[in-house]
């Protein structure tokens, strides 16, 4: 099943999904050639799968990925987290202040788990389909960051996340 992301605050249009049987990120499915709008700079995506009864993480159905305009998707390893997703996991959740934010005019789109819920109760957390017979379950975190200038923005924000 194909699950929204993150929609562009300046068109509306659906910026991405999360195929959560294979996972993987799945680029504006609802246009034909799966490109996404022009204002897109970043995605930030997470999909956690774990077995409900023992909370213990189901790799292969944890999938984190992070987009960019010149990159393309990259699927992000689990272990140590790469600056650029950090810093913009930062922007993103509302976590940075004054200088440390990224000087662009720009706007987030996409929600964590818990805004999902509450927004629309099963859109954050959700069960999966099923595994070797158990159950699976996941939880869906995942913004967009997008600007009228999204290349000025993406390359501000490199220099400021230390990527160059
Ligand atoms: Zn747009």
């Amino acid at each position: 099943m194909i699950r929204g992301v993150s929609t562009c605050p300046y068109c509306g249009d659906l910026s991405a999904g999360v195929d959560d049987d294979r996972p993987s990120l799945v680029l504006a499915p609802d246009r034909a050639g799966g490109r996404p709008c022009p204002h897109l700079a970043f995605l930030c995506v997470s999909l956690t799968a774990y077995d409900p009864d023992t909370h213990d993480k189901v790799p292969g159905r944890t999938g984190h990925w992070l987009w960019t305009p010149g990159d393309g998707t990259r699927a992000l390893p689990t272990g140590p987290i790469d600056p650029l997703s950090m810093y913009v996991d930062e922007v993103m959740c509302g976590m940075l202040a004054g200088e440390s934010l990224p000087a662009g005019e720009h706007r987030v789109g996409g929600a964590t788990a818990g805004f999902r819920d509450a927004d629309r109760p099963g859109s954050g957390e959700f069960p999966l389909a099923r595994q070797g017979g158990h159950e699976v379950a996941a939880y869906l975190d995942g913004h967009g960051l997008y600007a009228r200038n999204p290349d000025a923005l993406v390359a501000e924000i490199r220099r400021l996340a230390g990527v160059g």
